[in-house]
């Protein structure tokens, strides 16, 4: 451990923070010994502390996604877990805080009691634990079926329906975790020409191949989908504008220089807008729409930030 981290981690403990540090992806190991409150809340299994408290608390599972994602940017700072208001907890009653701390050396995730009752708040949680398995065994048999409606049959990637959920979500977790979001759209160019040159099935090989180029580029928490016709759309969290139109003009490179066999070369074009609080999911597409307009105008492979 550095001093620095060290000294922060000491820090931390004086102030009865529970502390995970992050070995690797997924990985924690807990830091000295627990505050009181973490062992009743998180029982300690062979003895040793709990280091997936996420197993246990709703709050932390969704916490550590984005935590997960926070850490692999691998910048220093730190998110904050905000307040949890659904499964029937609210700022009142929200027993727990958590951190996702990255001092550049070292990175953990920190634990903080929020009320001193928290006894009672065992209830809340042992309730919210009994209904989160509940929506996991339904989930399950949902999947296999629900899949099917998610998935773009071409691409393999999600469908346009699927993406516009799934961004509603994200929209509403960064406002709450207070963390930057940036949409791309891409389109390729003069597609029309390339299906009148070489026919629709070297169309849709392209349309594979720039799918598959696509998820092999981006991070795990990355959002992607065919958004149209060709048209396909890329929601990066935790990334600023300026990083996420670094990732589009590396896409966009990538994509020029991409090889599919027995089909000619294409480019794309891309529009990249960055989510602002206060905005609604329907102006931060189209902001993003406009900024292609925009790459398209200016005359084609390139991309263009609104
Ligand atoms: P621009 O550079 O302005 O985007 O020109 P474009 O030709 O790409 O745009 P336009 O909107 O005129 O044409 C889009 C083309 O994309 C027309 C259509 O044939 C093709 N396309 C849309 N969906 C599919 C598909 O599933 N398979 C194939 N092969 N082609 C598709
Ligand atoms: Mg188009
Ligand atoms: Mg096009």
């Amino acid at each position: 451990m550095t001093d620095d981290g060290n000294f922060a981690f000491l820090m931390l403990q004086a102030f009865e923070f529970a502390i995970l540090r992050r070995e690797g992806a997924g990985k924690y190991a807990f830091v000295g010994k627990p505050p009181a409150f973490y062992d009743d809340l998180f029982p300690p299994a062979d003895g040793h502390p709990n280091v997936e408290p996420w197993a246990i608390s709703p709050m932390l599972e969704f916490f550590v996604e984005d935590a997960e994602g926070f850490f692999a940017r691998g910048k220093p700072g730190f998110i904050a877990s905000g307040v949890w208001e659904e499964d029937g907890l609210t700022e009142e009653n929200t027993a727990l805080k958590a951190f996702a701390v990255d001092l550049g050396g070292e990175q953990a995730i920190v634990v903080r009691l929020l009320r001193e009752d928290y006894t009672e708040r065992l209830g809340v949680l042992r309730k919210a634990r009994e209904q989160l398995q509940e929506t996991r065994l339904l989930k399950s048999d949902l999947t296999i079926f629900r899949e099917k409606s998610r998935i773009d049959g071409l691409t393999g990637i999600f469908n346009r329906t699927t993406f516009v959920e799934l961004i509603l979500d994200e929209i509403k977790r960064s406002r709450i975790l207070e963390y930057p979001l940036v949409l791309l759209i891409l389109d390729i160019d003069d597609f029309k020409k390339v299906n009148d040159t070489f026919g629709h099935l070297v169309g849709d090989k392209i349309l594979q191949g720039l799918g598959a180029a696509l998820k092999g580029s981006l991070r795990r928490n990355d959002i992607l989908a065919r958004y149209g016709g060709e048209e396909f759309a890329v929601l990066i969290p935790h990334a600023p504008l300026n990083e996420g139109a670094q990732v589009a003009e590396k896409i966009r490179a990538g994509l020029a220089a991409m090889v599919v066999p027995d089909a000619p070369r294409i480019t794309v074009s891309i529009g990249c807008s960055s989510y602002s609080p206060d905005e609604t999911p329907e102006s931060f597409f189209k902001r993003a729409d406009d900024a292609l307009y925009a790459a398209k105008r200016d005359g084609k492979n390139r991309i263009r930030v609104k």
